[in-house]
């Protein structure tokens, strides 16, 4: 979507301090979406530090309003709305810090008790579950097989596994009086994995084999380094292992890249940069191995269209890898995605398959995680929307507020026909002023209201109310279709 002429553009100054530079800054904006179309636009401008010294894009959402909304400085183009807000020096970082977020929105709490855990809230669990459920349906549709292995397991297959050796310092080991020997909490999945996969003769028509967890891990952390949900203790990955033929690699990498791709960009991160991370001094395997597994790497990365930076002495013991850092809105990198090609540990575990001609052969395991640590990346989330997740994600997605306490059995009427169409509705029948509902559904983020009122009874509608105050009367069939537009999460509505 391209602007023809200036025309079609609103600059909007409304309430703002600073406009000489706020007027530098939109015209820089809009130079870039007359060049690169609006999603690229926003892009671009964000790549420029020195254009975001003192404004940074706030929201971008369609309008169907012809105006911009009260008390906001922007750009209304075609339809939609972007807004541009001042940063006031550090202020703003505070703000968009995710454990003040946390606690604002009451998402959920760390305590003494519990050093670098997560105790999920209600809300918090909600979009926890939001995410798990959304990459669980990716990963069904690329394939993956959705799996789940023990807790604790003995140390002796830790030790087998090489982790003991080599990751040992960083593992949790416990054990019982009734059963004296060693065990350990997991820091990983892949001896798991490896377990489901040899406990059936497997044949090469089985490859690739694809396994899928939502795995629980927990590794130690020095308590000066934890800090929040972006580096914990325990912590839940969006794992999965393709055990699968050498020459199989190549497609297994290209469609590990295109979930990324797809999954990253359902989140709203356009940007990201690749990094080649190859042998540690700490490693299993022969060095002829290793020439081996980065060589299948790096050309299938090249395969896949990648470009990289290099990481020498960066790579996992078992295998080198591929790291994906995106991009948030405020220009900053984040590790998340990995993806690890292991020549080993099928290996060391016993894992064969057999061949076209007969013979037992040992799998090539790729290892990925496509958000990395769930906890880690919710916490990326929160400070990249400042809050103001996306409708698909968000804890709350439509708080249905009554106008007066008459209307209550209508409103709660209309919270369950939104609730039993697959919405995640709330009731706010509180004996308050419908300015106060409003006030409180903004502080805790809820991007819709809809207001029911003694009109709205009579004629069975409601108000929709987006969170820059654009609001328009609707059927309870029109709104139950547009929230649901607005809410689905992406593979319900491309009806997977
Ligand atoms: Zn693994």
């Amino acid at each position: 979507m391209r602007p023809t002429s200036v025309e079609h553009t609103q600059f909007v100054h409304r309430s703002v301090m600073d406009r000489s530079s706020l007027d530098i800054n939109l015209r820089i904006l809009y130079l870039f979406f007359y060049v690169h179309g609006l999603n690229n636009a926003l892009t671009h401008y964000h790549g420029h530090q020195q254009w975001r010294v003192d404004w940074i894009v706030r929201f971008e959402h369609q309008t169907t309003s012809t105006e911009a909304p009260p008390d906001s400085a922007g750009l209304l183009f075609s339809g939609r709305f972007v807004e541009l807000v001042p940063t006031y020096g550090d202020a703003i970082v505070q703000d968009i810090d995710h454990r003040v977020l946390g606690s604002k929105l009451d998402l959920f709490h760390q305590q003494e008790e519990g050093p670098g855990m997560v105790f999920w809230h209600p809300r918090g669990w909600k979009l926890y579950r939001a995410i798990e459920d959304y990459i669980r349906a990716e990963m069904a549709h690329s394939g993956f097989l959705e799996i789940r292995t023990p807790q604790v397991l003995a140390r002796s297959l830790w030790e087998r596994s090489g982790h003991w050796d080599k990751f040992g310092a960083s593992m949790y080991s416990l054990s019982h009086e009734d059963d004296k020997r060693p065990f350990c909490l997991k820091p990983m999945n892949c001896p798991g994995h490896i377990q489901v996969f040899s406990q059936r003769t497997r044949s090469y028509q089985d490859m690739p084999l694809r396994y899928s967890e939502f795995g629980a891990c927990h590794r130690y952390e020095p308590s000066g380094s934890l800090q929040g949900l972006m580096r914990t203790r325990a912590f839940v990955q969006d794992d999965a292992h393709v055990f699968c033929s050498i020459e199989q690699v190549d497609a297994e990498i290209r469609n590990f890249c295109d979930l990324l791709k797809r999954i990253y960009t359902q989140f709203g991160f356009h940007e990201y940069k690749v990094f080649f991370s190859t042998r540690p001094n700490l490693r299993m395997g022969s060095d002829f191995m290793w020439d081996r597994a980065e060589a299948a790497l790096s050309e299938a990365a090249m395969a896949a269209g990648l470009s990289f930076d290099l990481q020498p002495g960066e790579g996992a013991f078992y295998g080198p890898k591929l790291e994906f850092h995106l991009t948030d809105t405020r220009g900053r990198n984040w590790q998340c995605g990995t993806v690890q090609l292991d020549l080993f540990l099928p290996e060391r575990l016993n894992a064969h398959f057999v061949s076209n001609e007969g013979r037992p052969h040992t799998p090539v395991l790729i290892h990925h995680a496509v958000l990395g640590s769930i906890e880690r990346f919710i916490a990326i989330l929160l400070e990249h929307y400042e809050g103001w997740l996306p409708s698909w994600l968000a804890p709350e997605q439509v708080s249905v507020a009554t106008v007066t306490s008459n209307n209550a059995a209508y409103a709660d009427r209309v919270t369950r026909l939104f609730q039993s169409s697959g919405l995640r509705a709330v009731l706010d029948s509180r004996a308050e002023r419908l300015g106060k509902k409003i006030v409180d559904a903004r502080e805790r983020c809820i991007p819709t209201l809809a207001v029911v009122g003694p009109r709205d009874e009579a004629n069975q509608t409601v108000v929709l109310r987006s969170k820059r105050g654009v609001q328009e009367t609707v059927t309870l069939a029109n709104a139950v279709k547009y929230l649901r537009e607005e809410c689905l999460p992406p593979l319900a509505l491309r009806g997977v």
